[in-house]
């Protein structure tokens, strides 16, 4: 796992805070890009992320602007080196 400074794997909860979307995204060692892929919870699009990696790390729904936002957790992995 050593090709990765960040990875991610969360559900996403909605307005109604119903736990429905899901979100990955990851950043490559010496890149500043987080790429993955989210199921909004709102209107259940699904699509690509490719976006500047950045704290706190949001993701807009490009279809209904949703922003889905991913808290940090203990469990991720950390940076390296
Ligand atoms: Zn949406």
């Amino acid at each position: 796992m050593g090709n990765y400074k960040y990875i991610t794997n969360r559900t996403l909860r909605n307005k109604n805070n119903e736990e429905k979307g899901r979100l990955k995204a990851f950043v490559r060692n010496g890149s500043d890009t987080a790429e993955g892929e989210y199921e909004c919870p709102e209107c259940g699009h699904k699509d690509r992320i490719n976006q500047v990696w950045k704290r706190p790390f949001s993701v807009r729904c490009s279809k209904c602007g949703f922003l889905m936002k991913i808290p940090k957790l203990k469990n991720e992995i950390k940076k390296k080196g």
